[in-house]
């Protein structure tokens, strides 16, 4: 094994603000959070959903409230969860004041989309008397002045970012105004580069946390790697306090995704198996990637951080053995298994599996929720 690293991201401090008891910004790590995708009003599938989500990891559920029927079902919800509950509000500032009611731990607002003051400061003064916190979210869907006209031309020969960033600015009068000062800001793009540029604009001029994400990522093939590119950036600058990655899809897989961002940044400490796998190669004389899946999924339930290296052959495979706790070196027909870089035995190709989730879970016994120390929270 390797010394460990240096921590290369030095996180930039922000105010904390309590969201229903986790904490976002001052000294807490970055916060995974996702949104649900079922229709609010079936509070029986969003509270599955949301279970699902703080299994895979979620901190805090976001849920879509257009209806009254949504904002209806939230006091069941809001009991219910296992974590605190953020109301999504577009439009309806009415929504945002029955979502308080029924006891959210904060609501999400877009400043596209309601720009009346006086609503906004009634949902302000809800908010600072329920002592919930506000996300103020501007998206580059909804900066641009949408009627045709002077104000319109002057908006698009802006740089978006910077236009971003000024509307938000626009917004939060009202809320500084209102000495409100429980804020979550964003700013989202579904342009990698220009939520980057965004957020970085942001982090240099106000010190509420930052909550970060990339909208209409699209598929979970370009959501994921348009999130991690833009989200990675930003990370590693030490921008944002807590992020949603989303993607066209099972919300699951945007926690799962959320998480292997974090835990590969050092962010967060990794639960589970780091899988490590040969990318395969003319090397290779085995069907390696269908042993890998079946590794995956067998051992995905699996709580305790263990490093997992499926190698391909003798070049890499031994080295990568070194450093893994349970690994497999591949050759054409065998493969040698491998515990903390010790050789263990050599098991035939069609016991590969079968062998790796063994020594595995005999080691997850052994040591019962051991953690990763390569975690750099701060
Ligand atoms: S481990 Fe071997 S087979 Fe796999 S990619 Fe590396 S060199 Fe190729």
């Amino acid at each position: 094994m390797f010394g460990m690293e240096p921590p290369v991201i030095t996180r930039r401090r922000t105010r904390a603000v309590d969201v229903g008891g986790v904490v976002i910004g001052g000294d807490a790590p970055v916060r995974i959070q996702s949104m649900t995708n079922t229709l609010t009003r079936d509070t029986d599938a969003t509270l599955t959903q949301v279970r699902a989500l703080v299994v895979a990891g979620a901190e805090l559920v976001r849920v879509a409230v257009p209806t009254k029927a949504d904002t209806k079902a939230l006091t069941e919800i809001v009991a219910a969860s296992p974590v605190p509950i953020i109301a999504d509000v577009h439009f309806h500032f009415a929504r945002a004041l029955e979502a308080i009611t029924a006891g959210v731990a904060k609501i999400r607002l877009n400043p596209g989309n309601i720009s009346d003051r006086d609503q906004v400061r009634r949902v302000i003064d809800a908010a600072g008397a329920a002592g919930v916190a506000i996300r103020v979210g501007v998206n580059e869907g909804s900066v641009v002045q949408r009627h045709t006209g002077p104000q319109r031309q002057a908006d698009l020969a802006r740089p978006l970012h910077e236009l971003m960033a000024d509307k938000l600015a626009e917004y939060l009068e009202v809320f500084t105004e209102a000495g409100f000062d429980s804020l979550i800001l964003s700013a989202k793009s579904h342009d990698a580069v220009t939520t980057v540029a965004a957020n970085r604009l942001l982090a240099g001029r106000w010190d509420w946390p930052l909550h970060l994400g990339v909208t209409h990522a699209g598929t979970a093939q370009t959501g994921a790697i348009r999130s991690a590119a833009a989200l990675g950036a930003l990370l590693c600058e030490g921008i944002g306090q807590t992020i949603r990655i989303s993607y066209t899809g099972d919300p699951v897989a945007e926690v799962l995704a959320a998480r292997e961002l974090l835990a590969s940044l050092r962010l967060r400490v990794r639960k589970g198996i780091d899988l490590v796998a040969c990318p395969t190669c003319g090397r290779l004389e085995m069907d390696l990637a269908p042993i890998v899946e079946r590794v995956r999924v067998a051992l995905a339930d699996v709580s305790e951080s263990i490093t997992v290296a499926i190698m391909g052959c003798v070049v890499n495979g031994p080295g990568e053995a070194e450093s893994a706790d349970v690994a497999i070196c591949a050759g054409r027909d065998k493969a040698v298994l491998y515990r903390r870089g010790q050789k263990v035995r050599t098991v035939p190709a069609g016991r590969i599996v079968e062998a790796v989730v063994a020594e595995v879970k005999k080691l997850a016994d052994k040591e019962p929720g051991r953690q990763s120390d390569q975690a750099q929270v701060n």
